[in-house]
């Protein structure tokens, strides 16, 4: 049987170029690989204030743009994961099986919250880890994609997997995760020691930005003393992570894209970075465009729905079957 890949992007704000190249440009290899399952984590986008309007806004947007990859509708199964309400009920579940000590360690949780004020902070984004391990272990998945930020989250799930199985069985499904070798972390562009973040926008290259805006911000992007364009993220991690984005963007590694700028000034080195991204971004925003026109994402996420449901629901019975839920 083939590899089943889950990924899932949360509708929180802006896609990011960040978002672009640790996941989106990947899914259209992905789905040759294996049985490809992506879905908008618009449950997950609720654990962080945001108006209705722009979680349907970003919604329609990440379905477009989740397209626009280059995907298949026919192959792949692309859906809302509000339109399985499979994904609450095992969360229901299986929200028994983290616990709180581990919870509080981990890193999203710690950022996040570490920016709000205490009162504000909702149990949903505390148990956030809970929810995706249930969009996991829902589709028997394999293999989940991700960003280095998500690694943590798989972690979890793994250890939720042997812990539910240890207690009831082999039940659940053990995913693994697999991260990019180039472009896993891209970093903001205006401080390169963040992430680049939808939800904390800040030197973003958005998915949306028009090619005059997207080379004025590579062109402006901070750099680091010295010129030499050399990968060095801790001495120069400006540099690194334009480095990153160039050899992203060019299916290269991160030796082949040095080699590319020996010598060169960080000026001429920054006009190609912008030169490799919007060659391909461009393209690519025209084909969002077209589908968010025409609307073609609604039957798409209908259909998906439709197919996901029928995975989950019975990875659902298995659970309350080996938990004593009676199936009735
Ligand atoms: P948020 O700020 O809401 O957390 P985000 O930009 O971190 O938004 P997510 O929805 O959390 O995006 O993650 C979607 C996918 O994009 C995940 O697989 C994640 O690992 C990946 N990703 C997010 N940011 C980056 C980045 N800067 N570089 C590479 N991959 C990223
Ligand atoms: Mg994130």
């Amino acid at each position: 049987m083939s590899e089943r890949i889950l990924t899932g992007i949360k509708p929180t704000g802006q896609l990011t170029l960040g978002n672009y190249i640790g996941v989106l440009r990947n899914l259209a290899k992905m789905s040759e690989r294996g049985e490809c399952i992506f879905f908008i984590a618009d449950l997950h986008a609720l654990t962080l204030p945001i108006e209705p309007e722009t979680l349907r806004q970003n919604s329609i947007d990440l379905a477009s743009f989740y397209l626009a990859a280059g995907l298949d509708p026919n192959k792949v199964t692309l859906f809302l994961q509000s339109s399985v309400s499979e994904h609450a009920e095992l969360n229901a579940i299986l929200q028994n099986y983290l616990y709180f000590g581990e919870l509080s360690r981990m890193t999203q949780f710690k950022d996040k919250s570490s920016k709000m004020n205490e009162s504000a902070i909702g149990l949903g984004l505390f148990a956030y880890p809970v929810l995706m391990a249930s969009d996991i272990v829902l589709y028997d998945t394999d293999i989940v994609p991700v960003g280095e930020d998500q690694i943590q989250h798989v972690e979890i799930t793994r250890d939720l997997v042997n812990r539910f199985n240890n207690r009831y069985g082999k039940v659940l499904k053990m995913p693994k995760y697999e991260v990019r070798k180039v472009g896993a972390r891209i970093m903001s562009l205006s401080d390169p020691t963040v992430k680049m973040s939808k939800s904390d926008p800040k030197g973003d290259i958005f998915l949306k930005d028009d090619m005059k805006t997207v080379r004025k911000k590579i062109m402006s992007a901070v750099t680091d003393t010295g010129s030499e364009v050399k990968y060095d993220p801790e001495n120069k991690p400006g540099i690194s992570n334009l480095l990153t984005i160039y050899a992203a963007m060019s299916d290269k590694s991160i030796e082949e894209a040095e080699k590319d700028f020996v010598g060169k000034r960080y000026g001429e080195f920054k006009t190609a970075v912008a030169d490799v991204v919007i060659k391909e971004l461009e393209p690519f925003q025209q084909r969002y465009q077209e589908i968010v026109n025409n609307k073609s994402y609604e039957k798409v996420l209908k259909d998906g729905a439709n197919k996901a449901k029928a995975i989950a629901k019975e990875t659902l019975k298995r659970v309350h079957d080996a938990v004593g839920l009676l199936n009735i």
